[in-house]
Order: C-alpha cells, then sequence, then structure tokens
C-alpha cells in the first residue's frame, strides 16, 4: 500500500507542473498573438445623461485566437501584466485606436476616445511619444484622448505623477478608472490633479438596493463635484441606476443600458444616429 501523504505529494506536485506548464505556454501564447497581431479594439459609447448624446467611447481590447474562442481581457491583460508584455500589448492599442479614430474624429472632432493604460504604461518613459504618434496617426488633438488610469497604477506616485502632470500639461484628459475599489482612492485624489472619476460599476449596481454602498457611493460623488471632477459612471444596466446617477449630479455614463462595445463602424453609426436629433 502507498500510503495516502505520498499520494497527495504526487498529486500536489502534479498540481504544481501543470500550472507552470500553464503559465509558460499561456505566455507563449501571449507572445504569439503580439507576433500575428490577433488582436483587435471595440468601443463602448459614453453618454452624456444631460443631453442623451454620445459623447465618445472607450477603447476595449479584444483577443480572438484563430480556431479558439476568444480570451477575455479580464484574463488576459493581468497575465501579460505579470509576464512583461503590458508595453507591447498597449503598444499595439495605440496602433489599433489611432487607425479606428480617423474618420471618427474627422466627423465628430469633439469627441474623446478613451484609452486603459495599465501601471507600467503609467511608468514607462516611452508613453509620451506614443501619444504624440498617436495624434499625430489619428490626425487627433491631445483633448481628444482619455488616460485611464487604474489605482494600482497611481500607487507610485514618485513614478506617476511627473509624467501625468506633464500629459495634463500636454492637453489630455486623465481619468482614475474602477474609483473606489482600491484601498486608499480618496487619499489619490488629494495626490493627483486629475480630470474625471469613473464610478465603479459596484457603486452602480448598488443603487439598485438603499444598501450602505449606495451611501457611500452617493458621498464620493459629491467629494467628486467639491473637487470639481467630471464623473463617469459604468456598468449602468438599469433606468433606476441612471436615474439615480442623474440626480446626484453624474454628467456622464456607459453601460448596457445605452450601448454595448461595438465595432468602430457601428460607433460611426451609433454616434451619426444620437446626435442627429
Ligand atoms: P474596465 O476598464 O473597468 O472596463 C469596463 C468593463 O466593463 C469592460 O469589460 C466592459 O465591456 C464592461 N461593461 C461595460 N458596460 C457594462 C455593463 O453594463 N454591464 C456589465 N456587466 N459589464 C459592462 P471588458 O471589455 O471585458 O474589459 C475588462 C477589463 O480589462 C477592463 O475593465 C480593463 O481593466 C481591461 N482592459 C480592457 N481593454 C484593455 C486595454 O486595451 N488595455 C488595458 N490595459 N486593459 C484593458
Ligand atoms: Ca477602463
Ligand atoms: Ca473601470
Ligand atoms: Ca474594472
Amino acid at each position: 500500500m502507498i500510503p495516502v501523504g505520498v499520494i497527495i505529494g504526487a498529486l500536489l506536485a502534479l498540481v504544481v507542473l501543470l500550472r507552470a506548464r500553464y503559465q509558460l505556454s499561456f505566455k507563449a501564447r501571449l507572445r504569439e498573438a503580439l507576433r500575428r497581431k490577433e488582436f483587435h479594439m471595440v468601443y463602448q459609447p459614453v453618454m452624456d445623461l444631460r443631453t442623451n448624446r454620445c459623447v465618445g467611447a472607450e477603447a476595449l481590447i479584444r483577443w480572438s485566437p484563430p480556431d479558439e474562442p476568444p480570451v477575455s481581457p479580464a484574463v488576459f491583460i493581468p497575465e501579460a501584466e505579470s509576464h512583461g508584455l503590458i508595453k507591447q500589448v498597449t503598444a499595439q492599442v495605440m496602433e489599433m485606436v489611432a487607425r479606428d479614430s480617423v474618420a471618427l474624429l474627422t466627423a465628430y472632432p469633439d469627441t474623446h476616445i478613451a484609452i486603459n493604460f495599465s501601471a507600467e504604461d503609467l511608468h514607462s518613459p516611452q508613453m509620451e511619444g506614443q501619444l504624440a504618434t498617436l495624434l499625430q496617426h489619428a490626425g487627433a488633438q491631445s483633448r481628444n484622448i482619455l488616460i485611464e488610469a487604474t489605482e494600482r497604477g497611481l500607487m507610485q506616485p514618485d513614478k506617476a505623477k511627473g509624467r501625468l502632470v506633464s500629459v495634463r500639461a500636454q492637453g489630455f484628459k486623465v481619468a482614475i478608472d474602477d474609483f473606489g475599489t482600491g484601498s486608499s482612492s480618496l487619499s489619490y485624489l488629494a495626490t493627483y490633479d486629475l480630470d474625471l472619476l469613473k464610478i465603479d460599476k459596484m457603486f452602480v449596481d448598488s443603487f439598485e438596493q438603499n444598501s450602505s454602498t449606495s451611501k457611500v457611493a452617493l458621498h464620493i460623488i459629491e467629494i467628486a463635484r467639491t473637487l470639481g471632477l467630471e464623473m463617469i459612471a459604468e456598468g449602468v444596466e438599469t433606468e433606476r441606476q441612471r436615474d439615480t446617477l442623474r440626480a446626484a449630479g453624474v454628467q456622464y455614463a456607459q453601460g448596457w443600458l445605452f450601448a454595448r462595445p461595438m465595432s468602430m463602424g457601428d460607433l460611426m453609426g451609433f454616434m451619426r444616429a444620437s446626435n442627429d436629433v
């Protein structure tokens, strides 16, 4: 008889081995995807709650490996971050956004495109050069570009602050993404001068009940208003959520209630329908 401890030990070793192999192959697959350019972008409309018009869109990456189901960015972005590949992903995002945006910004020069930046992007000395190239290739103005920084990206002000001050001075807009989900959100408002705050879906969801989370959300909105920050609420799915946000003074929102992320071609149609009323 083989002792149970030995069997468990062997199984554990197998799990560790399989995980290491999975990690290795995931990294290799990501590398290959970058080389073969298997990514594309979709764009989710951002609505002005006062006018019901579309004022811009958030660029969201999609990965569809050939002969395989699509992989969610919620899965592969953290993997790219931990394997040191995120800067390459962001470089391709900037290229794709530049290419996609030309027609949109020609037809609607006042709209914005929001791009997600990871911590490493915000700390990278290449970031400003990439933004300049993006403007050139998209025929865009700096005010057309909204940089979405997560709280993780803002965690080291010594690395991120100078760069964000500089890009804001050039006219780019900067938003703090997923606001309220980190542990010291409020302190970032004091550390950084920002333009916008994105209210996380968790708070938006809370407006379905009168929970303590919804009370916290209303206080956050109040603080942001006091500081003169504009707000975009994320993940708005119901009319009740929209109405609560509007009543609280939140001007912008995105979510399935208005539109799902879509191709740039479809966004052009959406813009036309929402603006030519
Ligand atoms: P995020 O930046 O917070 O993006 C919002 C996510 O919420 C998107 O998921 C969007 O499709 C989803 N969403 C929008 N409206 C609704 C709604 O009404 N209901 C629900 N349930 N979901 C909604 P997605 O596209 O899967 O992206 C997930 C995360 O992956 C993003 O969260 C962001 O952190 C990251 N990500 C996506 N694209 C990029 C990118 O190009 N670069 C980087 N660095 N990260 C990205
Ligand atoms: Ca975002
Ligand atoms: Ca977000
Ligand atoms: Ca999020």
